[in-house]
């Protein structure tokens, strides 16, 4: 996996210390309120968990599944997968924590949707912010990296379901991308 490499964007340890601002805004943000984080699935989960274990104040876990991207590196369509049930979402401060902002259509589907379904508040915390990308005004209230315009992978980023359990943020290989898709992992 290390092979198919490109060039790492940021390494465990700058993760580690952009997660650790990131954690200290959030706590700022939300002592003596309650919250709930939202982790959108599967590309957040690695964030999230490393995040929440930072934020030394009492909060709630939740989890939705949405998919944009289909197997390559172009957006699809937004599917949504399952939401927090209703009494999760009701009256709740909710903190959406997503992968990557990219055009913003999945964060701003997501808000919307969870608005409807009656949270109180709903804000944004991503780990990585392309910000050139954008296709819908939307800012992230917090988010640990800005990166280029550059597919990456890594720290629960896929390419085709693979490279999520890399401990760094890359881009990978031109090749991989050309190569023809993997078998069912
Ligand atoms: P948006 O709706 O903001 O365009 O897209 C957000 C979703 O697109 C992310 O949650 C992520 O799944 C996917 N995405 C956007 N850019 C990248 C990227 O550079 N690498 C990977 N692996 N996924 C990306
Ligand atoms: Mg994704």
């Amino acid at each position: 996996m290390h092979a198919d490499v490109d060039r790492i964007l940021f390494s465990e340890s700058e993760i580690v210390a952009g997660i650790d601002r990131v954690a200290r805004e959030v706590t700022r943000a939300y002592t003596g309120r309650d919250f709930t984080v939202v982790s959108v699935l599967k590309g957040s989960c690695v964030f999230a968990s490393d995040l929440i274990r930072r934020i030394p104040i009492p909060l709630e876990l939740a989890f939705l599944a949405a998919s944009s991207y289909g197997d390559g590196t172009e957006a699809g369509r937004l599917e949504v997968n399952f939401f927090p049930t209703g009494n999760e979402i009701e009256g709740r401060n909710l903190l959406l924590v997503d992968d990557i902002l990219d055009t913003g259509r999945t964060l701003h589907a997501l808000k919307h949707e969870l608005a409807l379904r009656g949270a109180a508040e709903v804000r944004t915390c991503v780990f990585l912010d392309k910000p050139s990308r954008r296709a819908v005004p939307l800012q992230a209230d917090f988010r640990a990296f800005e990166v280029e315009n550059l597919f990456v992978v890594g720290y629960g980023l896929d390419f085709a379901g693979r490279y999520r359990n890399l401990p760094y943020v890359a881009s990978l290989r031109e090749a991989i991308y050309a190569a023809p898709k993997p078998g069912p992992v």
